[in-house]
Order: structure tokens, then C-alpha cells, then sequence
């Protein structure tokens, strides 16, 4: 085996991939709940956005989509107001 460590947060990412192509595929327009992403293995967090809001967090693959509040070590939060907070992995 591989010495690959999967972190919490790119778990929580892909999960949030299915979730958008699912969306991207039936055409839905209305916000539907994607997974925090933040560290946490036991966070439930909810956040409630658009696929074209989600995308353009993802347009970015340092940036990680969290509740306010929620963090990812060794990233840096960039923008902590709002629904929905952005962390930036250095
Ligand atoms: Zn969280």
C-alpha cells in the first residue's frame, strides 16, 4: 500500500463533486446543501448554495468551502463573512 494520506477535507470535497455533478446534470438551479469542508470528521455543517456559486470556489483548488468558523490547519480563512466562508490553503 501507498503511504497517500487522505485528508478529511479533500474527502469532504469529493463528496461535494458528486453532489455538484448530480445538480450539473438535472439542471437545478435552486441552492442545494454541500458538505462543509473543513477538517472536522464529525462536522454535519450544511451550506446551502447555488452550482454557480459553488463553481466559482472550485475554480480556485487551494479554496475550500467551510461554515463560518470552521478550519482547515495550515489554511487561511479569506473571506469569513457571509453564509459561507472560503479557506485558502497556503
Ligand atoms: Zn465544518
Amino acid at each position: 500500500m501507498g503511504g497517500t494520506v487522505v485528508q478529511t477535507e479533500d474527502v469532504f470535497r469529493s463528496a461535494n463533486e458528486r453532489i455538484a455533478h448530480l445538480v450539473r446534470e438535472h439542471g437545478w438551479r435552486f441552492p442545494v446543501p454541500f458538505l462543509c469542508e473543513c477538517a472536522d470528521t464529525h462536522c454535519f455543517a450544511r451550506l446551502e448554495l447555488t452550482l454557480e456559486v459553488y463553481e466559482d470556489v472550485r475554480s480556485n483548488p487551494q479554496r475550500y468551502l467551510t461554515a463560518p468558523g470552521h478550519e482547515i490547519p495550515a489554511a487561511k480563512a479569506i473571506e469569513p463573512a457571509g453564509t459561507f466562508a472560503l479557506v485558502e490553503k497556503l
